[in-house]
């Protein structure tokens, strides 16, 4: 059995997606020093297009390759988190119009 520590159960909706953000800064906690972290918000982003799942223009921003876009960090954007969902609880978010 074959298991890595950062395997996470995903959304197949969420497949595919990497993390990208307008600015990075250097990793000097994990003794990785040539790594990179998002600073600021993640977006999800898939690759192929040009646009984030919120539709923010990705030119000049960095695409963290080897992280998978996930809901859970707080500093995820919270339209990109909507767009990873499934259209019925996207559905069940929306507030009732009166
Ligand atoms: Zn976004």
């Amino acid at each position: 059995m074959t298991a890595t520590s950062t395997t996470r159960t995903t959304p197949a909706e969420s497949e595919g997606l990497y993390v990208v953000a307008t600015h990075k800064v250097r990793d000097r906690s994990a003794g990785a020093p040539s790594a990179w972290l998002p600073y600021g918000t993640e977006h999800a982003w898939r690759p192929g297009t040009r646009r984030t799942l919120c539709g923010e223009w990705i030119s000049g921003w960095t695409v963290f390759w080897e992280r998978r876009f996930s809901a859970r960090p707080a500093a995820a954007c919270p339209r990109c988190v909507e767009q990873t969902l499934p259209e019925e609880s996207r559905r069940r978010l929306d507030p009732v119009s009166a």
